[in-house]
Formats: C-alpha cells, sequence, structure tokens
C-alpha cells in the first residue's frame, strides 16, 4: 500500500510512501526526508505507484503519531480549500490546524471533567434595532452570510452573545473570531460572565501547553463556544450553530506568513461547509465585504445609532499648516489639542492620544551631509528608542547605539526627526506634571497582563491620558474618555499601498469612536497636514457609505480589489541580481501563459526591497475574474517545482492585504 503525504515544509507538491496499511486521510505521520525526519499528513491512498516510477525508490513512513486522526474530515475539507485558495502548502495548512507539538500523549491523557452549564443572567434588553439584526441572522436556516455594520457603540456584542445562546439552546456549538489586539480584558470578560466555563479562549499569549489544554476540551466537547484570534478558524467544534468574525475588517486576519490564508473569508467557507450562518461585524466594513453586501451575496443589517441615544463625537480637524504658522515652529500638538487635554485633566475626564508609530525619533539625520540612519539588513531608516538608548529597525529587530557624530562627515549635528509614542508620552508628563500617563505601544505591552493592568487601571479612572498606536484605538469602551486626539493622521497614508485610504478611514473613525461612550458627550481632534483628504473629512463625518463610494471608484479604475483579483508574487533572494533575474524568469512564464484577462505588472522591486539581508522582488497578477487567476497560479506552481526554485523562495500572495 502507499500514501500520499503532504509534508510540513513549504512545499506545494505531496510524496508517495509505503505503508503496511492503509492509513486515513489526515493522519499525522513522521517519513524520511531527504536526510531528515520529517512530519507530514496522509492526504490520500493508493494501491499501485505510479507507472513512472520504481517502487524500490519508495521509502516506507516510519511512524504514525496518532492513533486516529486528529483532524476531523470537516477541517480537512476546509484545510484542503484553503491550499487550493490561497495556493499554500497542504502540509503546512494542515500543520497550522493542530495546536504546535500536541502528541498522542496529551490526548490519551486528556480528564477534562464535565462542562458546567451556563448560569441563566439577567439580561439588559435588545434595542429594536438589535432585536432586528438578531431576526436577519436567524432569518434562515443553513448558510447565510450577513454583514453586521454597526456604529461603534452600537451594541453589537450583546447581538453576537444572543446569537450564540440561540444556537446553544438547539445544542449546537458557536465560533467567534477576534483580531489579535481585540482580545482585550472586556471582551474576555464578557464573554466569560456570559458563557463561563462553556467557553475556550485561543490566542497568541497563551502557553504552549495551555494552548493544547484548551484545544483538547473544544476536541472532547468541553467547550463548545470557542473565541479566538485567527488560528481559531480550525478549532475542531462540531455541530455549528453560527461563526461570527469581529472587526472583520481588520488585516489581522490575514496571516502574513505560510500559510497566507485570512481567516474572514475562510470562516464564511467553513460557515457555508456546515451549513451555518456568519455574521460578519464592524464599525468599518472592509471593501470587499461591504462591496459583498452591495450586490446581495452577503445579507446587509445597519446600526446606525448608538446605544441609550449617545451621540457621536464632535470631531474636528486640525490643519498643521496653519498651526506652524500660528506657533512659528514645527508643534507635536495643537493648542486644540493640548487644551483640550488640559481641561480634560481639569475636569477628571480622560483623553487617549493615538499616533501609530512607536518609539521616540522617526530616524536619524545628519544636517550636514544628510545621512540617514539605515538598517544594515533592511532598506529601512532606523527608530530611535530612547530609554533603551538604542537605534531598532523594527522589521529585523537590529539595533545599534547612536552615535554623536556622522560616520559619514563626522558632524555632531545630527537631527532627530519626527516624534512616536514614546516621546508622546514624555512631552505630556513635561506639559502637564499633574497628569498621570501611560503608554500602549508595542515596547509596553508585551504580555496578556500588561494590558489586563494598563485598561484596568484606566478604565478605574487611576490614569488620565492614554497615549498609543493603533492598539488604543480599538473596541476599548471607556466610559470616562470625553477626548481623543490623532497627533499625525498622516502616517498611514503616504505608504505606498493601494489600501492606505481605507486603513486611514478605518483607523480613524475607529479611534474616534472611543470618546463619548459615556454621558458626556466626545470630542475628537484630528491633525494633519492634508487636512482636505477624503479619508479624513469623511471619517470625521463618519460618513461610511460616502467613503465607500469615493474609494470604490479608485478601486474600479485602477484595477484593484474588490473589483479585480489580485494576487502578488515575491521573490526573495540574497543578492539583487538574482532576485530580479528570477523575478524575470517568471514574468516570462505569466506572460507566455496567461490567458487574456489576466494582467501581469511587474517586476519591480518591492518598496521594501531589502528585509533581513533578503532582497524581494515583486509582481502582481491581475484579472477580473477569480477563476483565471487561480489556475495560472496552479501552472505557476508546477513551473516553480520543475525548476526546482528552493522552498520558501517564491511567496505566492493570494488577496494580498499590503503590498509592501
Ligand atoms: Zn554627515
Ligand atoms: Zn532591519
Amino acid at each position: 500500500m502507499y500514501a500520499d503525504v503532504a509534508v510540513c515544509l513549504p512545499l506545494w507538491r505531496t510524496f508517495l510512501y509505503s505503508v503496511p496499511e492503509p492509513l486515513p486521510t489526515a493522519t499525522r505521520v513522521e517519513i524520511p526526508f531527504g536526510t531528515r525526519q520529517i512530519q507530514g499528513f496522509v492526504v490520500g491512498a493508493r494501491a499501485e505507484p505510479p507507472e513512472d516510477m520504481d517502487p524500490d525508490t519508495i521509502r516506507p513512513v516510519t511512524g504514525v503519531l496518532d492513533p486516529a486522526p486528529l483532524i476531523r474530515p470537516d477541517i480537512f475539507r476546509l484545510c484542503r480549500w484553503i491550499a487550493d485558495y490561497y495556493a499554500a502548502p497542504l502540509g503546512e495548512v494542515l500543520k497550522s490546524a493542530l495546536p504546535p507539538n500536541i502528541t498522542a500523549r496529551h490526548v490519551a491523557a486528556f480528564d477534562g471533567g464535565t462542562t458546567a452549564p451556563a448560569e441563566i443572567r439577567p439580561r439588559v434588553d435588545l434595542t429594536p434595532a438589535q432585536a432586528a439584526a438578531l431576526e436577519t441572522i436567524r432569518a434562515r436556516d443553513g448558510f447565510h452570510p450577513v454583514l453586521l455594520h454597526g456604529v461603534t457603540g452600537s451594541g453589537k456584542t450583546e447581538i453576537y452573545m444572543r446569537a450564540i445562546e440561540e444556537c446553544r439552546a438547539h445544542g449546537r456549538t458557536a465560533l467567534v473570531l477576534v483580531p489579535e489586539i481585540g482580545l482585550t480584558p472586556q471582551v474576555r470578560e464578557r464573554f466569560a460572565a456570559r458563557f463561563g466555563p462553556q467557553m475556550a479562549l485561543i490566542h497568541s499569549a497563551l502557553k504552549p501547553r495551555q494552548r493544547i489544554d484548551e484545544w483538547l476540551r473544544i476536541y472532547n466537547r468541553r467547550a463548545p463556544i470557542v473565541i479566538g484570534t485567527r488560528s481559531a478558524l480550525f478549532a475542531p467544534l462540531e455541530d455549528l450553530g453560527v461563526i461570527i468574525v469581529d472587526e472583520e475588517h481588520e488585516s489581522s486576519y490575514k496571516q502574513d506568513d505560510l500559510p497566507r490564508y485570512n481567516a474572514r473569508d475562510s470562516a464564511v467557507m467553513r460557515a457555508k461547509m456546515s451549513g451555518a450562518p456568519v455574521v460578519l461585524g464592524s464599525a468599518t466594513p472592509s471593501m470587499e465585504t461591504f462591496r459583498n453586501a452591495e450586490t446581495g451575496r452577503y445579507a446587509y443589517v445597519h446600526l446606525p445609532d448608538r446605544v441609550e441615544a449617545r451621540t457621536l463625537p464632535d470631531v474636528t480637524i486640525v490643519n498643521m499648516r496653519e498651526e506652524y504658522v500660528r506657533q512659528g515652529r514645527q508643534a507635536v500638538f495643537s493648542d486644540r489639542l493640548l487644551t483640550g487635554i488640559r481641561d480634560r485633566v481639569d475636569r477628571g475626564e480622560q483623553s487617549i492620544v493615538l499616533l501609530n508609530r512607536r518609539g521616540y525619533s522617526m530616524f536619524l539625520l545628519c544636517r550636514r551631509c544628510g545621512h540617514s540612519f539605515h538598517c544594515r539588513d533592511c532598506s529601512v531608516s532606523m527608530t530611535y528608542h530612547r530609554k533603551t538608548r538604542r537605534l531598532l529597525c523594527h522589521y529585523c529587530g537590529h539595533w545599534q547605539r547612536p552615535r554623536d557624530a556622522c560616520p559619514d562627515c563626522g558632524s555632531e549635528y545630527i537631527q532627530y526627526v519626527g516624534e512616536g509614542t514614546e516621546q508622546l508620552e514624555q512631552l505630556l508628563n513635561d506639559l502637564l506634571p499633574d497628569a498621570r500617563v501611560a503608554r500602549v505601544d508595542r515596547d509596553t505591552m508585551r504580555h496578556l497582563r500588561d494590558f489586563d493592568r494598563v485598561f484596568g487601571e484606566f478604565r478605574k479612572g487611576a490614569l488620565d491620558i492614554l497615549v498609543g498606536t493603533q492598539m488604543v484605538a480599538k473596541g476599548h469602551d471607556f466610559p470616562k474618555v470625553t477626548l481623543v486626539g490623532v497627533v499625525s493622521a498622516d502616517a498611514a497614508l503616504g505608504l505606498p499601498d493601494f489600501r492606505a485610504a481605507e486603513r486611514t478611514f478605518q483607523l480613524l473613525t475607529q479611534v474616534a469612536g472611543r470618546s463619548g461612550r459615556g454621558d458626556v458627550p466626545g470630542e475628537v481632534v484630528i491633525q494633519s497636514y492634508f487636512p482636505d483628504h477624503y479619508a479624513f473629512q469623511l471619517a470625521a463625518r463618519q460618513r461610511f457609505e460616502d467613503f465607500y463610494r469615493r474609494e470604490a471608484h479608485f478601486r474600479r479604475v485602477m484595477f484593484y480589489p474588490p473589483f479585480t483579483s489580485l494576487a502578488g508574487i515575491m521573490v526573495l533572494e540574497t543578492s539583487r541580481e538574482r532576485a530580479a533575474r528570477l523575478a524575470r524568469k517568471i514574468a516570462d512564464f505569466l506572460d507566455a501563459e496567461r490567458p487574456g484577462p489576466v494582467r501581469i505588472l511587474g517586476p519591480a522591486p518591492a518598496p521594501l526591497e531589502k528585509l533581513n539581508k533578503t532582497y524581494r522582488h515583486q509582481l502582481l497578477v491581475k484579472s477580473a475574474a477569480r477563476e483565471p487567476l487561480h489556475a495560472l497560479l496552479g501552472r505557476l506552481r508546477r513551473f516553480l517545482e520543475d525548476t526546482k526554485a528552493p522552498p520558501g523562495r517564491v511567496i505566492i500572495d493570494v488577496d494580498p492585504m499590503t503590498l509592501m
């Protein structure tokens, strides 16, 4: 007997091994591969080897790792779809469907006791809009996707929880996906308070052993409700009754490593395979999802009002060019924002200040010769971190000590340019010595407990001001926040990325939604050098649909999603010449093979040409229809295998989130 094995390596094809007896699909096995022993998954069986293969060259499987496959047939089917759709190696997809390092011993030793029944708690009444939304979700049996478009503070979470309760009442299970950043203490607490021990939590801050334990509780039907980030998509729930994807627009649903799948779109596919409704919730739906609602593929529910009739905050856009003239210098804070923060401190209210840039100074510049300090391994400038006294590359982590003199010309006029969150925190401490300030960014928030502590103190009122990157923008509910300031709203707009305006609009709308969630109306101050940009103007007025139309026009004429299917192909090489050569070779192949409606752009160096000592050249494949694009990518995979390009040298990214 023979088994087709998908290996856990970045390889698309499968390999044939002999087995003493047939093994069920998805069985984990250990196999010799070259001179190594590696893991793989059985994905097919055959009685005879193919004719062009000498049976003596086929090596035997050396170990069967699980007595029965841990991946159930429905999850296997989902993995297979992901591998096909995202041009991802099947072995890598199957591997990511299981907790790392789970063994048969863990599975055999599981003793999770019984599931305590959920307590029935008194619940708030739904508003008519919430009730109508729930009605749409349960409108019919079987698969149906629903976009729940609710402004910040409109009570989406309550709708999710009701939908889960109803599906539990019918004995079915529920899966809730949240973005990485969305797993704040509050979200966890709200769900835990309602569903308690019935719930399993899966997120990246879990230790490996905790992750295995949570997975086993689900596998053994002790946790019928799963809440988790991206990889929870593969939770082994049976008889799914509903899938919820909260903050569906978040780019963290797309894995930017192998396998490159989008958990939101894969969740829609899982719902389809399970015959369950799927709810995509957001205050700022992605262009793709709103387009699906517009064309009727998804049902659409709109919650335009905040609960308890709270008003949306009052938004001001400050023109920083005028501010420069008025203050006679490049100011970090406009008068309006600083006065606003000061007033809030005096009144015992709270402020959130957003700057999507960590560190102290964005970069260092020699004022005499213009030398800037770049990472030796990446084509980006290094960011100055004052507390640790480091120039740090935010892409690869390489760091060095800042120097007092320019290495090129010896000049001592080194200018520190562009402020980051670390500098904002210090400025606020200097300007408002009585205010209690905390910073929220990747440097200060290393563990889940850091979030718990800072957000807990802020909610208690033990802090006046939170300064931070986009981590402060998402999902939190702080009733005493009456002012949100965005220091440099332009930061994301300049990026060479077709989603730049969409991201900016989403971030501003989300952060504005943090203001005025209590009884006092909120205010938002956005600082920009381009105050007329439509992303600012429309975010200020929370005009989602106007933004969508404006942006849709741009995407349509420029042939970008959601009107065009897109795939990025990135070549990674050790030198610029090699990268250019391989990219050219791929471009020539694609040009010769492409069907008429498919367009090829490039090859060209990626905007971030060098990353981690690797040179990156890219191509874009665009197609009005999806099928020709996928067919072409299939041929490309075979071409790359035939040319024996080493594993991982060429990255195929279907539906990319960024083009960097
Ligand atoms: Zn110099
Ligand atoms: Zn670097």
